[in-house]
């Protein structure tokens, strides 16, 4: 290509040697070999590609706009390479009939008409190279280097007992650090090449009101306020036997259990997301109590609290794994039967209790939709169903969000 731009440059040197309207044919005859062997030359090129001399000559260069900046990209230029530090700011040039491809490290993220450019939003930072092809055959490219702010995204209204995801993009390299006003200190992962989240849990005990949140990406700090609303919950007055209440939820042993063997678990947060939305129902079955239900038992002024939801089915029933995750505990318990709980990744968990069987053990890695256990009424239970809770870390939060929407 090289070697025709020179061709044309000594073409239009030559022309201009003859009378505007001399054909080149007459002037030949006249010339010396020197100018003979340029026209032979000239010739060669010229034949050798179809298209006519003056539309590749004529290219006109691409007006791209950066940022408040107007750059002219010169067809078939070297990459010349823009810097751009926010999103606004990204390149946009006026050419309907252009086709556009973008790669980041060697790979397509990009590839259509110029019009859909605007909705291009690069996932992480770092180098694209920009290539856009005209109708006419002219070609351009450009490198657009990112280095886009961290851009944190935080719901700042929740209801009780609901999980905040707290996104962080642009965020590779960057220790980020989070405070709540909610008990809880979330902690981030990274959850992609550019990402980190972290999930705070809101109590479905929080008081309705307004709550800080701070985070600190790097240098920056990012402060919000989050607006917990209050939500209706279920009132219960349920008549436990006896035995089975003084056996469980009132008997320290099964308590001192408990605490002893579930509460350092709850601590655990594995750097790795393991679940996908949404998660699953772990059995079918006849809702009995609902999450955060204010429950009165026997004649006890004091109401407890569900975390979880109880499904009521047949014994043997199977329970299914409601998520990806690593299987933490599987074992009987006094106080909840036979119970399992799975980490599904960043301290996010599923609990399954008063089961009649148990299919797995801990350590096993179990996949969304495979059997667990089979329901049953062992622990505290007045008969057969699944108590299902899902928990961030301490937080027990709302199952059925997970079950819909996923978190
Ligand atoms: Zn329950």
């Amino acid at each position: 290509m090289k070697r025709f731009i020179t061709g044309v440059t000594v073409l239009a040197v030559a022309f201009s040697t003859l009378p505007a309207c001399a054909p080149q044919e007459q002037a030949v005859p006249d010339s010396s070999a020197l100018e003979q062997s340029i026209s032979e030359s000239i010739s060669a090129d010229i034949s050798s590609d179809p298209e006519p001399v003056s539309s590749q000559a004529a290219a006109p260069a691409l007006e791209v706009a950066v940022g408040g900046a107007t750059v002219s990209v010169a067809a078939d230029a070297e990459l010349s390479t823009f810097d751009v530090s926010a999103v606004e700011n990204l390149p946009v040039f006026s050419a309907p009939d252009a086709q556009c491809s973008i790669t980041w490290n060697g790979e397509s993220v990009f590839e259509g008409a110029a019009e859909a450019l605007k909705e291009f939003r690069p996932s992480q930072n770092g180098v694209y190279t920009y290539k856009v092809a005209l109708p006419d055959g002219s070609a351009y490219q450009f490198g657009v280097n990112c280095q886009f702010p961290v851009k944190i995204t935080v719901p700042t209204t929740v209801q009780q007992g609901e999980t905040i995801l707290i996104r962080a993009d642009y965020a590779n390299g960057i220790t980020l650090t989070a405070q709540s006003g909610l008990d809880f200190t979330p902690q981030f992962f990274a959850s992609g090449d550019n990402t980190q989240t972290a999930l705070l849990p809101v109590r479905y005990t929080t008081a309705p009101g307004a709550y800080p949140l701070t985070v600190q990406a790097g240098e920056v700090t990012f402060r919000y306020e989050i607006q917990v609303q209050k939500r209706e919950f279920e009132v219960q007055y349920l008549t436990m036997d006896p035995g089975t209440a003084a056996d469980t939820a009132l008997s320290a042993a099964a308590n001192a259990e408990w605490e002893q063997k579930i509460e350092p678990l709850k601590k655990i947060a594995d750097p790795q997301r393991y679940w996908e939305n949404p998660f699953l129902q772990p059995v079918e079955g006849e809702i009995t109590t609902e999450f955060g239900c204010i429950r009165y038992t026997n004649d006890d002024p004091t109401p407890t609290r569900h975390s979880g939801i109880d499904i009521a089915t047949a014994k043997g029933t199977p329970v299914l794994a409601s998520n990806n995750g690593r299987v933490l505990f599987a074992d009987y318990l006094q106080l909840t039967g036979n119970t399992i709980l799975i980490e599904h990744g960043y301290g996010l968990k599923t609990f399954y209790y008063h089961m009649d069987s148990l299919n797995v053990k801990a350590g096993d890695m179990v996949q969304k939709g495979q059997q667990i256990g089979a329901v049953g009424t062992t622990g505290y239970s007045t008969g057969p169903h699944l108590h299902f809770g899902l928990a961030v870390n301490n937080v027990f939060v709302n199952p059925w969000t997970a079950l819909q929407n996923g978190i």
